[in-house]
């Protein structure tokens, strides 16, 4: 499966944390990040990732390209609530189109968590039938 990760400054180390956590897992799938997130998650985990830009300069735009074609299968996208970020928009969009293509997607840690439990007992392999 092709995982996606991004995450807002003020929950990047959250991310960290998860990659930590489930490293075994994701290390059996195909990564890909946002810049500065996909920078973190590699140093701490060792774990291969194709990077992307940074989310305000288009990083969060490459992720969407590629769920449009149908080239991701899961998206975790950790959101700050609290702050306004310069790439709103954009970010939407990226939610949008994980809507449009029926793409998991988790904005917290808490979804997060029950989706890759549920990558890992096979709850996603659907995603192999379904692609062009
Ligand atoms: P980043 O992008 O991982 O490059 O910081 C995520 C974001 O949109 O903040």
């Amino acid at each position: 499966m092709h995982i996606a990760l991004t995450a807002h400054d003020a929950k990047k180390e959250l991310m960290v944390q998860f990659c930590i956590a489930y490293c075994g897992i994701l290390s059996r799938h195909s990564l890909c990040g946002t810049g500065t997130t996909g920078k973190m998650v590699s140093e701490a985990t060792g774990l291969k990732l194709q990077r992307f830009l940074s989310g305000p300069q288009g990083g969060d735009q490459q992720i969407a390209a590629r769920i449009s074609c149908d080239e991701i299968d899961l998206l975790l996208f950790f959101r700050d609530p609290l702050n306004p970020q310069s790439n709103e928009p954009s970010a939407l969009n990226l939610l949008r189109l994980c809507d449009m293509h029926n793409i998991p997607v988790a904005t917290n840690i808490a979804t997060a968590e029950v989706l890759i439990h549920g990558l890992e007992r096979g709850d996603l392999d659907w995603r192999d039938f379904v692609k062009p």
